[in-house]
């Protein structure tokens, strides 16, 4: 058999995860918290379970859900998506972005990617047939370079991905970059896959930091697919339910490909998601959640020789290793692993050629007590 993804072993969360298990390990490798979503969320899918929503429900989601993610997105983003037409519920980020793109993207098309990038973008784009167009953020301070992106545009370029925060740096998005990514596409008819899974866990409002969806920018949305993840938002990664917004005219196509490859997605839980967002307090209070936890765990890296790099938003920190260890990040991620016993992400691993810059990325979405322990171990480095 002539493998269709050569180049693609096991997924390195799925990896670090045996190995911080094997190990004894604490995890803050692959990204999902450790504790608990609240029991209200869970009574209202038992509920639904209970009264008997079981059954498949319609190929693009229940409407309640729809119409909820659609006030939300009306209310955090100012646009508003018709929830009939425009929201189609998914099983997870990660079947909206490989829907998206096989449903866009044909043989020879360009997709430009930023790397590094989350790892499903390639295999994916590769899978529909097209040519990878990788365009590096900026070393150091994994910020866009927009004369790079500018120049990566060709003819055949069908797509950009932006993923603001951004998953593994941990950065955001301006203001003033998506209205630069506006500018830029603005003469094309490049499509945006934008993946905005951490919309929810932004720091630093004090200072002005907002998550800038590509809801927010007309000329942005018009042409853009918008993809969230209820198994971040709600501290349930295991249900893998999510979304994706855009105009109708893309939704009919993404539809297309969604009702082959999931067909739709499991009913009770989106009826229990659906009643638990008609509060709009979980996910507004997750800043402050995620900042608390953030500070607690930069606090106590300041005990170490790792360089911390900032975390504006999702629930990533990177450090820089090299006062650490002369090994490569990820020979580093196994020793760590193993011998000091914590696990982190190498960064090349969100790199196509395994580019290796000396940083690692931790996950800081776990309980106090799993920080502590994890801080206790690295203090000994
Ligand atoms: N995109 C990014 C940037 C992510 O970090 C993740 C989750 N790790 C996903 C997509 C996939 O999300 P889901 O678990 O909802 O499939
Ligand atoms: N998105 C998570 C991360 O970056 C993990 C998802 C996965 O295991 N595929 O760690």
């Amino acid at each position: 058999l002539t493998s269709k993804l050569p180049k693609v072993g096991t997924t390195i969360f799925t990896v670090m995860s045996a190995l911080a298990a094997e190990k004894g390990a604490v995890n803050l490798g692959q990204g999902f918290p450790d504790f608990d979503c609240d029991p209200q969320l869970v009574n209202a899918v038992t509920s639904a379970m209970q009264r008997g929503l079981n059954q498949y429900p319609p190929m693009a989601g229940v409407p309640v859900l729809r119409e909820a993610v659609a006030a939300k997105l009306a209310a955090l983003y100012g646009r508003s998506y018709d929830a009939g037409s425009e929201i189609t519920i998914t099983a997870g980020a990660t079947q909206a972005i490989i829907t998206i793109i096989l449903a866009v993207v044909h043989p020879g098309d360009e997709v430009i990617v930023l790397e590094p990038c989350y790892d499903s973008y390639v295999p994916n784009i590769e899978l529909a047939g097209g040519t990878v167009v990788r365009v590096p953020l900026t070393p150091g301070t994994f910020r866009p370079d927009f004369d790079k992106i500018s120049a990566a545009i060709s003819p055949k370029t069908r797509a950009i991905i932006v993923n603001s925060p951004h998953n593994p740096s941990a950065t955001v998005w301006s203001q003033a970059d998506m209205r630069r990514l506006q500018d830029i596409l603005a003469p094309t008819d490049i499509l945006l896959i934008s993946d905005e899974v951490y919309e929810h866990m932004v720091f630093d409002a004090d200072q002005g930091q907002l998550h800038q969806s590509a809801a927010r920018f007309a000329g942005l949305a018009a042409r853009a697919f918008i993809v969230s993840s209820f198994g971040k938002t709600y501290h349930v990664t295991g249900w893998k339910v999510g979304y994706v917004a855009a105009p109708a005219a893309l939704t009919a196509e993404f539809r297309k490909v969604h009702q082959f490859n999931v067909f739709t997605v499991n009913t009770p839980v989106q009826h229990g998601l659906a009643a638990y967002m008609a509060d709009d307090r979980p996910y507004l209070d997750l800043p402050a959640l995620y900042q608390r936890k953030r500070d607690l765990f930069r606090t106590g890296l300041q005990n170490t020789r790792f360089r911390l790099l900032p975390s504006e938003g999702s629930y990533f920190q990177c450090v820089d290793i090299s006062a650490v260890s002369d090994l490569g990040e990820a020979d580093f991620c196994q020793w760590l692993t193993t011998e000091i016993g914590v696990a982190a992400i190498p960064l090349s691993a969100f790199y196509g050629d395994g580019f290796d810059q000396r940083v690692v990325r931790f996950c800081f979405a776990k309980k106090d007590q799993t920080l502590h322990l994890a801080l206790e171990r690295l203090a000994k480095l």
